[in-house]
């Protein structure tokens, strides 16, 4: 395709596409070829500026916050209906564009997606009035809380699942009848504008509830994050990126949710159904290259299962097989981008001089087709130790560091033995036993006889340095609301209030 067929992404300010201020556009390319697939808006702070703004509007003035839940419910039903008939595309863009591949897409990212964003639909229904118990003193009171939204969200979201991290953003922010800026990813802009697009085209929400602005992240996150005009940043990505929206977002106390980086422990007990656990080790880990915040990239096997499980293990991890993302019979596609490469190979060196064992080393394929890509097959290392680099940082890569252990108490404290808390596994035939250590492990979600398992109703999110807050379920939704408290006074007569004579006796009294 030449260059000038390609097509030609704006902003979306206030329902609207509008060209950047500067009229600037970056290429988004695919990662398995190299290709450049369209040329999209770059904003600038300016720009940025003009989403919030539309966004404030939209939302001190406009219908969405004050719409009945109900109503709302039944417009997030219908956009998802119209998400659903049009889901092809997307999937389409996920592969080219974030070297998803097509299992991937079809039977998971966008169906969940679509799953997490119809939850967000029905949950929009539920009243926004809880009881508080009832309240006698210091007199009889009516007291009862509201959950309103919280005002103008600014979402910034990462590369690694462009289309669902999107969901997870604009679902419940606009159910709970907020108002959005969202900022896509510079390197996989594409599903979250067809996401846009398709909501456009359902003419369904006002102008400024949702707007979108593609740009670098320095520009226009930042621009998110100190606006006065933005009262929530919900963020997803490296936790040195989420430290610093701490920051920034501090200046004007804004509520922040943060979702960031992991190095999740996977516990093998002794007793664990090792059909199961070596494919569900390796789903753990290799799934989308590692590129997930809480894959299962240590994993703790005991020495008496040892020999056997690793012999297993590497054996079936060596038939991952790379290829284009749109061939049906590819596992593992390309990462996302020649850098993120650069970082994989170089905790590979870091593994080795470090003095760990490449049980399986990642190559780079040989075939012609996959020369332009992003590509390095799976890496295991063994004799990891827990304080090595490759054990404590995240590679977000596919690479495995394998910790042998005797004592379950000691594998716990290991496990636990790191800045992050997104996510663990644990792997045993005995429910009892793995409850037990599921509840040592500090992480927010612990999955037994599982990975990777994220359900809309349940919680998902990072004790320690792998976020604040919660998203999903109700939690999720809760994440985008205030919750005001209101207290009626039943007591009526001014006998009764004792408590002002605190500061003025009763007339008659002295
Ligand atoms: P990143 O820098 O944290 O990017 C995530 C998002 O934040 C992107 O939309 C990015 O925009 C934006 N951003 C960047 N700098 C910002 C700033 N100063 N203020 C506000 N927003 C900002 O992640 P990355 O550089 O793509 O990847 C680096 C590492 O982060 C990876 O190797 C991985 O370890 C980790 N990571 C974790 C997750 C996760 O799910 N927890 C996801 C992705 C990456 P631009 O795209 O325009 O830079
Ligand atoms: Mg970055």
């Amino acid at each position: 395709m030449s260059d000038q067929e390609l097509l030609t992404h704006q902003l979306y300010i206030n329902g609207q596409w509008r060209a950047p201020r500067q009229e600037q556009y970056d290429p988004a390319y695919d990662p398995a070829t190299g290709q450049v697939l369209a040329h999209v808006a770059k904003a600038n702070a300016e720009d940025t500026r003009d989403a919030i703004h539309a966004a404030r509007t939209a939302f001190d003035s406009g219908p969405w916050p004050q719409m009945s839940p109900g109503e709302r419910s039944r417009l997030l039903h219908q956009i998802v209906d119209a998400l659903e008939a049009r889901q092809g595309e997307i999937a389409d863009l996920e592969m080219a564009n974030g070297g998803c591949t097509w299992r991937k897409a079809y039977l998971m990212d966008i169906p969940v997606g679509l799953l997490h964003f119809r939850h967000f639909a029905k949950l929009a229904a539920s009243e926004p009035l809880e009881a508080v118990p009832q309240i006698t003193f210091p007199a009889l009171s009516y007291n009862f809380v509201r959950r309103e939204p919280i005002g103008v969200c600014g979402q910034i979201i990462p590369w690694n699942f462009p289309f669902l991290m999107a969901v997870w953003k604009i679902a419940p922010a606009l159910a709970a009848g907020n108002c959005v800026v969202l900022k896509p990813a510079s390197y996989t802009p594409l599903s979250a504008l067809k996401l846009v697009e398709i909501i456009h085209d359902t003419g369904l929400l006002p102008p400024g509830v949702l707007n979108l602005i593609t740009g670098p992240g320095g520009v226009v996150g930042n621009e998110l994050c100190t606006s006065p005009l933005v009262d929530k940043i919900a963020f997803t990505g490296s936790t040195e990126v989420g430290r610093q929206i701490m920051q920034t977002a501090a200046s004007t106390v804004k509520k922040v949710t943060l979702e960031l980086g992991g190095k999740s422990p996977n516990i093998i007990l002794d007793d664990a159904e090792l059909d199961i656990a070596i494919d569900g080790s390796l789903w753990a880990t290799f799934m989308h290259n590692g590129q997930a915040c809480e894959s299962g990239t240590r994993l703790f096997v005991p020495g008496s299962r040892y020999d056997e499980f690793m012999e297993r293990l590497i054996d079936r991890a060596s038939k991952i097989k790379l290829g284009l993302p749109a061939d049906g019979n590819t596992d593992l596609g390309p990462l996302i981008s020649a850098s993120q490469l650069r970082t994989v190979e170089n905790y590979i060196k870091v593994g080795l001089e470090e003095g760990a064992t490449p049980a399986l080393l990642g190559q780079h394929p040989t075939d012609p087709e996959l020369a332009h890509g992003h590509y390095i097959s799976p890496t295991i290392f063994t004799n990891v130790r827990n304080e090595m680099r490759i054990a404590q940082e995240e590679i977000f890569g596919p690479v495995l560091a394998v910790i042998k252990y005797d004592s379950l108490e000691d594998a716990i404290k290991q496990a636990n033995d790191t800045i992050y808390g997104l996510a663990a596994g644990v792997w045993s035939a005995s429910l009892e036993r793995a409850i037990g250590v599921a509840n040592k492990l500090r992480a927010g979600t612990v999955w037994i006889n599982d990975y990777h398992i994220i359900n809309a109703e349940a919680p998902f999110g990072g004790y320690k340095q792998s976020g604040v807050g919660r998203e999903l379920g109700t939690w999720g939704l809760h994440a985008y609301t205030e919750v005001k408290h209101i207290h009626a006074d039943l007591s009526r007569t001014r006998q009764a209030r004792f408590w002002y004579d605190i500061l003025l006796p009763q007339i008659g009294e002295s």
